[in-house]
């Protein structure tokens, strides 16, 4: 709501029809302004050239078109763009622009802060504040689209900014709906990815679901011990629950499910790792992005060297198995992965700390693991 207005981004097809009729209009009126939303990215009433004045101002009295507002823009040197939104109340959340050779790439945030509270991630250091609405969730991307212009390439939706998108599943759910709908973005759901730091129950729903997105798992450890203490949630399900989750997913033909894995130094890098990865994930239809961390102030760990890193990618690629390095991009304007905190500068700037600082406890049986292998 903006001044006591209903904001139709977000809005359903069936919502605007129910909104629509309560005004006497006809059903062809809400697939107009669905239309002029979600395909032409409208985001004022003046633009709906094809309602008629009185119309307009009557839909102008009731309803807004409001995207998150874009407090900042920081532009990389790679090209990739950080956007700093503002969503109610002043809270703040982030989604980054990737371009790449023959496709561009929006990461869009699905909260404001993430309650798994990952040991390496800079998002996880902020309270969960609350979950976004499907209409801030979609209204990123028409944000986006709407600052970056006409996009001749393809686009790629990564749900992979700020927060859990399955503790947050309806509201993500109906976004990407509206996504893919053949009226308004009309996006291919094989062009939306949702990645997930093992929900298992969110996980075992979207299979469920008539449409699918690509999914992705941040494993990001071989043994539990490892990841009980990188990704909190792994207490409740294990990597054994979540790698039976994986293997019940239902999977269209020639689609794989992506296992990420943040690479740090010490911690779950070594040789061992590498080859339990590949054992582990054997019989699933899979690729692996290897991301070495990102180092941050907020998180006291590191990447690993550049040779650990294509030591542990050989290792898989000598199991049969592909793995690809996910080179940072955006890292000098902190928009690389697992950076989105709503900071105003670039870390470089160092005029943030840690709120939330790892526990002393949980860095100790850190570093009694590296000394004692596992
Ligand atoms: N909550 C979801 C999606 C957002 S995090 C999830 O965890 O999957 C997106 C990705 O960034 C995850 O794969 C996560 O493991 C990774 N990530 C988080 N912090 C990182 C860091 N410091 N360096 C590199 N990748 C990181
Ligand atoms: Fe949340 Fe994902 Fe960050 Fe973990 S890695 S704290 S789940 S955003």
């Amino acid at each position: 709501m903006s001044n006591g207005k209903a904001n139709l981004i977000g809005a359903s097809l069936d919502e605007i029809e129910a909104l629509m009729s309560g005004l006497g209009e006809a059903p062809f009126r809400a697939r107009q302004i669905f239309a002029g939303i979600y395909r032409r990215r409208m985001h004022s009433w003046d633009g709906f050239s094809e309602i008629s004045k009185l119309l307009r101002e009557k839909l102008e009295e009731r309803f807004s078109l409001d995207y998150p507002r874009i407090l900042q823009v920081f532009q990389s040197a790679d090209g990739t763009r950080r956007y700093l939104f503002e969503v109610p109340p002043g809270q703040r959340i982030e989604s980054v622009f990737i371009p790449e050779e023959r496709r561009d790439t929006f990461c869009i945030s699905t909260q404001v802060g993430c309650a798994v509270e990952c040991l390496f991630c800079v998002t996880g250091k902020l309270p969960l504040r609350r979950n976004l609405t499907a209409g801030e969730i979609i209204g990123q991307v028409l944000a986006l689209q709407t600052d970056r212009g006409a996009i001749a390439k393809r686009l790629n939706i990564v749900i992979m900014g700020m927060g859990e998108p399955l503790h947050n599943y309806e509201n993500v759910m109906k976004a990407i709906r509206l996504m893919v709908d053949a009226q308004g973005m009309d996006l291919s759901p094989r062009r939306i990815t949702l990645s997930t730091a093992g929900f298992v129950p969110g996980i075992r729903r979207l299979g469920t679901e008539p449409l699918i997105p690509n999914l992705a798992i941040s494993l990001n450890a071989t043994t539990d011990r490892v990841r009980d203490l990188l990704i909190p949630i792994n207490r409740k399900w294990n990597i054994a629950v979540l790698l039976q989750a994986c293997r019940d997913f239902p999977l269209e033909a020639r689609r794989r499910l992506t296992f990420e894995y943040v690479l740090i130094d010490g911690i779950n890098d070594t040789d061992e790792d590498a080859h339990r990865l590949a054992r582990l994930l054997k019989r699933l239809k899979k690729k692996i992005n290897l991301i070495p961390l990102n180092p941050d102030p907020w998180v006291p760990l590191k990447p690993p060297s550049a040779e650990r890193v294509l030591a542990f990618q050989k290792i898989l690629a000598d199991s049969h198995i592909t793995a690809s390095i996910r080179r940072p991009r955006g890292d000098d304007v902190s928009a690389a992965c697992g950076m989105l905190a709503g900071r105003e500068q670039a870390r470089e700037s160092g005029d943030h700390l840690p709120p939330k600082p790892a526990k002393p406890s949980v860095l100790a049986q850190l570093q009694e693991r590296n000394g004692s292998g596992n």
